[in-house]
């Protein structure tokens, strides 16, 4: 079972890669699922915004497609009924000038839509018989519950026996799912590892792999801490938690149905497909003494507090937090109620301050989490933390609660992210501790 991520379908010479990972890896039934290619998603939810608001640009997303069809030497007419049944609908949004969620979902279905025709046709080209499948016709439903995503229940043997229908290699649209009611859903960013996930575990994949353009899962941001060095192994859980405070490599829910099934996520590099990347499987990788392995981070957050009222039902008052944050279009990060007052980290944008009348909202912010075993409950570690943050006159506080035994959460300025990140990735993540690890014990 094989994933191709958006940066790994990004251009013509890119998706002639991912036809040369499957005929190398794919093993004697491949099962392909992809990605919109790199930077679609995102011209779909502006075209839809755009067009909602009056006017939208149709060339972009014209000449990407375009472009990829010459450079793959494709039939320029591949893609032409999907085009013009997107510009129909973009044009739609326009006149009414109205763009609901649904809407909104069956734009950026496109994306994935159209990456499934071009994959598929290239394989074809390539000598390799394949079928564009998208994944709504292979009875992949979804319930969404505030916001959550799940596979539904009894799903999986309707579409492994859809998938042994389809002729050729099926190249099967990610991100993209039907919900409860029947209507087009879409899975969020990243989505289409779960979709991966939840298709290597409908047909009993022996792995899944996702090929992206990293080299794996690493110990931090390579963007931030230059030093982030690649992680081997790691636990399911360990690679949700990563997920969970923002870690954006991987898709926090595709966890538990891959450990689920025991089923091993691989996380590779399509631009150097000898590279082993990163394994995500069972409880070996539990063997690994207790400490932080890697720190995953939110650039932008603002925390909320709000003092709960002792003579009143909690619930009650917890349940109009969220309502007022779904309502400003806020989904919590976190959430916790460490005493008498409820604390929530949040996507740090406008409105966030007029959530509540008796509020404390503090912005500008930055999150980072250290993620290992035994690491909730290290309150040393904590200690350690803010120590050396303040003799660096680093701004760090550890948030009160609401770490797994997995995790520690802290914030810091924003402006003072990177600082801090590498500072602490130096300190507890480092090359030393790694060298101390990796010396043989004896028995
Ligand atoms: N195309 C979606 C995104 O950009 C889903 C995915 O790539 O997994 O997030
Ligand atoms: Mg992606």
């Amino acid at each position: 079972m094989l994933k191709f991520g958006g940066a790994a379908l990004r251009d013509g010479p890119a998706v002639e890669s991912a036809v040369a990972i499957v005929r190398a890896h794919g093993g004697p039934r491949p099962l392909v699922v992809v990605s919109a290619h790199e930077g679609v998603t995102k011209l779909l939810e502006r075209a839809a915004e755009d067009a909602r608001a009056g006017g939208f640009d149709w060339e972009p997303l014209r000449v990407r497609h375009r472009t990829l069809l010459r450079q793959l030497g494709l039939s320029s007419e591949l893609l032409d009924r999907h085009l013009r049944d997107l510009r129909a609908i973009l044009e739609h949004v326009r006149s009414e000038g109205r763009l609901d969620r649904r809407r909104l979902d069956f734009v950026l279905s496109f994306g994935e839509r159209m990456s499934a025709r071009v994959v598929a046709a290239a394989l074809r080209a390539g000598g390799v018989p394949a079928t564009p499948v998208d994944a709504f016709d292979l009875g992949l439903l979804s319930e969404t519950r505030s916001g959550l995503t799940l596979p539904v229940e009894g799903a999986r043997a309707r579409v492994r026996r859809a998938v042994l229908d389809v002729p050729g290699v099926p190249v099967v649209t990610g991100f993209v799912a039907l919900d409860a009611e029947g209507h087009l859903t879409t899975l969020g960013p990243n989505g289409s590892d779960l979709t991966a996930v939840w298709m290597g575990e409908a047909v009993d994949a022996d792995e899944v792999h996702l090929w992206k353009t990293v080299d794996g899962v690493r110990t931090a941001d390579p963007k931030l801490v230059p030093d982030a060095r690649r992680i081997a192994r790691l636990t399911y859980r360990e690679a949700a938690e990563l997920a969970a405070h923002g870690a954006d490599v991987l898709h926090a829910a595709a966890m538990e149905p891959a450990s689920r099934r025991g089923i091993p996520i691989r996380v590779r590099n399509a631009e150097d497909p000898a590279l082993p990347g990163t394994v995500i499987a069972g409880e070996a990788g539990d063997s690994h003494p207790p400490g932080p392995r890697a720190i995953a981070h939110r650039a932008r957050v603002a925390l909320l507090s709000r003092r709960l009222d002792l003579a009143r039902d909690p619930g009650e008052q917890m349940n109009a937090v969220f309502s007022a944050c779904r309502e400003a279009g806020l989904d919590p990060f976190l959430f916790a109620v460490p005493g008498t007052e409820a604390v929530l980290l949040l996507p740090d944008k406008d409105g966030v301050e007029r959530l509540g009348a008796g509020d404390v909202v503090e912005r500008g912010l930055a999150s980072f989490a250290l993620v290992g075993p035994g690491v909730g409950e290290d309150a040393e570690l904590v200690a350690a933390v803010c120590d050396l943050a303040a003799r660096a006159r680093l701004d760090v506080r550890s948030l009160p609660s609401g770490d797994g035994p997995m995790s520690r959460l802290f914030l810091a300025p924003a402006e003072k992210l990177e600082t801090t990140l590498r500072l602490v990735h130096g300190t507890f993540i480092g090359e030393e501790r790694e060298r101390r690890e990796a010396r043989p014990t004896r028995a």
